[in-house]
């Protein structure tokens, strides 16, 4: 059995179709969502259609929160509430209750999904280095935590000391712990524009992050048509 674990798709219809192929052809039959499924590109609720018909486990991204809060936003940076004002705008009262009802943490089989710690789930903070990585597997019960938020694939091991792996495939072993940061699928900030995404083979006990080509100048044309702000479509070539 092969899992595909995605998240911060972010409103990127195309880089989740483009997963989602990419998955099939690997030999995925599962799915799961680490959150921020909506927030900065133009098809928030096509996005929410495609991860509810497949009915897959999803935790909560603070971009689904703030989607369905109806908070002011004077706090963001203008084009984040300016994307955020647009998003909450197309959302229905049944996308709302979806996003309002995910939970913050789930285990999935062996495994544990988080948006962004497991030390303090709903502060949205970010893992960037081994001692985030530390703190969090202090609440880790499972050998196996994929998690996203920082749009930037990683790999964390917990053996005698939390080392991340620049490896992209990682091979599980007994008594170690994995803390595996999934990537981005609609907006990578790592320099490399492609979709990003976690292949977990159980039988043969491995993780594989793939990055993947998707139309990306028709996630940009949207962006532009829907009025977005045009940094939005920008940023997505220079992947940041
Ligand atoms: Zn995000």
């Amino acid at each position: 059995m092969k899992y595909a674990i995605f998240g911060d798709i972010h409103a990127n219809l195309e880089a989740l179709e483009a997963v989602l192929a990419h998955a099939a052809a690997q030999g995925c039959t599962e799915h799961v969502c680490v959150g921020d499924i909506v927030g900065y590109a133009a098809n928030p609720r096509e996005c929410l259609d495609v991860i509810r018909q497949m009915g897959c486990p999803v935790v909560k991204g603070n971009h689904d929160e703030e989607a369905i809060l109806e908070t002011s936003l004077e706090g963001l940076n203008p084009l984040a509430k300016q994307a955020m004002e647009w998003t909450r705008n197309q959302l229905s009262p049944e996308d709302r209750e979806y996003l309002g009802n995910l939970k913050l943490v789930r285990q999935v089989r062996d495994f544990t999904i988080v948006h962004a710690t497991l030390d303090t789930p709903g502060s949205w903070t970010y893992v960037t280095n081994k001692f985030d990585a530390m703190a969090s597997f202090s609440y880790q019960f499972t050998q196996l935590c994929f998690y996203g938020h920082t749009h930037t694939p990683r790999i964390y091991i917990k053996g005698d000391s939390v080392e991340p792996s620049e490896e992209m495939t990682v091979t599980l072993e007994m008594g170690r712990k994995y803390f595996i940061n999934v990537g981005s699928t609609g907006q990578p900030r790592d320099g490399d524009w492609r979709a990003s995404y976690a292949v977990y083979d159980v039988e043969n006990q491995n993780v594989t992050i793939h990055r993947i080509d998707y139309d990306i100048q028709k996630a940009q044309d949207k962006i532009n048509d829907a009025g977005l702000p045009e940094m939005l479509a920008h940023r997505l070539s220079l992947g940041k």
